[in-house]
């Protein structure tokens, strides 16, 4: 084995390696990499967190995870820390994507590689990768999904009500949701076969600041008060499992889901457990599922490879343009997820055990 690859090969056993290749692999060894996450309130980002943490910890490094709370300065605050704490690398879950600017010019004078995480960081070209699921198709598989269901695609005419809701507007990966499900949705808005009654339909009348849910409860409540007094919602389309829960206690707090008024197809994003459960037992009704593992593993590399200095492997150079630079990125494939495949892809897939689902 080269001295490069033997170096390689003990670090990745968290063994020391003292000599080897005069890349940038000297300085890695050992090093520790700050992980910033945006929140504990949802069950994803911890996830997120300990893969990334047990990832780099496999390839010898040592780590500090910091979640930010949903408050851009908290973050910016525990970036500028572990800057100064000495980290080799960072990798970022922005909480608002615009907001960290000044603290990566930091991060770039200490010669630190920085990956951001799922979401993509705006306004600075000191971000050296970007590590995600193709966000686009995320919308696109909601979007079809409801149309689907409906029946639209199989010659149902409708009219059917449906109300619409997106993510959190200074998080980058909301339009791209919104925009994916509106490509498909949009059409059928168009032909009147898709009513929307609240007249709500342009993203920044749709926004749910920070993902949370209980804003999202609040709007819905504030819709089927104001429009819906007579007749009833079809379908919504929810970006995100939090935001579907709080949908859904709206909807049942109107009475949807006993007597005349069935709940309507509720979309989601990324198969938390309690959604499952709440896709299990007939309430809400589709999630996508991205496979954190995989995203972690990919950032993990992306990072342990530029320390190195190497060239990390990416699969789009075009579509992330941060306003700064285009950020080369890996991006992994989400899946719809029903009540039909769950079991498949979630349970035989090894995302969730049987057990836990129960
Ligand atoms: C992520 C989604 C997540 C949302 C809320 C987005 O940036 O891509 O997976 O549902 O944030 O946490």
């Amino acid at each position: 084995a080269s001295a490069a690859s033997l170096a390689l090969t003990l670090t990745a056993c968290g063994q020391n390696s003292e000599g080897g290749s005069k890349e940038k692999s000297g300085d890695a060894k050992g090093a520790t990499i700050g992980i910033a996450m945006p929140t504990k309130s949802s069950e994803r980002w911890i996830n997120d967190g300990n893969n990334v943490v047990k990832d780099l910890q496999a390839k010898g490094y040592k780590t500090k995870l910091v979640y930010g709370e949903d408050d851009p300065e908290t973050q910016v605050s525990q970036i500028e820390n572990l800057i100064t704490q000495g980290v080799k690398g960072l990798i970022i879950a922005a909480i608002d994507n615009k907001s960290l600017n000044s603290v990566l010019q930091q991060a770039a004078d200490a010669h630190i590689p920085v990956i951001s995480y799922d979401r993509l960081i705006l306004g600075t070209k000191n971000v050296d990768y970007y590590a995600s699921f193709d966000n686009e198709k995320v919308g696109t598989l909601q979007g079809t999904y409801i149309v689907d269901k409906l029946g639209l695609d199989k010659g149902a005419k409708g009219p059917f009500n449906i109300e619409l809701f997106a993510g959190s507007n200074d998080d980058n990966n909301t339009k791209y949701f919104f925009g994916g499900a509106m490509k498909v949705l949009q059409p059928y808005i168009d032909k009147k076969q898709l009513v929307v009654r609240s007249g709500q339909t342009r993203l920044n009348q749709v926004v749910t600041l920070r993902w949370d849910g209980t804003t999202a409860q609040k709007r819905m409540e504030d819709i089927l008060t104001s429009s819906y007094k007579s007749g009833r919602v079809d379908a919504v389309l929810s970006p995100y499992d939090g935001i579907s829960i709080g949908i859904l206690s709206a909807l049942k707090s109107d009475g949807y889901g006993s007597g005349s008024k069935p709940l309507p197809v509720i979309t989601g994003q990324d198969a938390e457990l309690a959604s499952v459960k709440s896709i299990i037992s007939g309430q809400q009704t589709q999630t996508v599922y991205k496979d954190l593992r995989k995203l972690a593993e990919v950032a993990a590399t992306m990072l342990d490879e530029s320390l190195k200095g190497k060239k990390p492997e990416v699969n789009d150079t075009k579509t992330y343009d941060n306003g700064a630079k285009v950020v080369p990125a890996y991006l992994l494939q989400p899946v719809s997820v029903d009540k039909s495949n769950y079991q498949k892809v979630l349970v035989d897939g090894g995302y969730y055990t049987e057990s836990q689902l129960k």
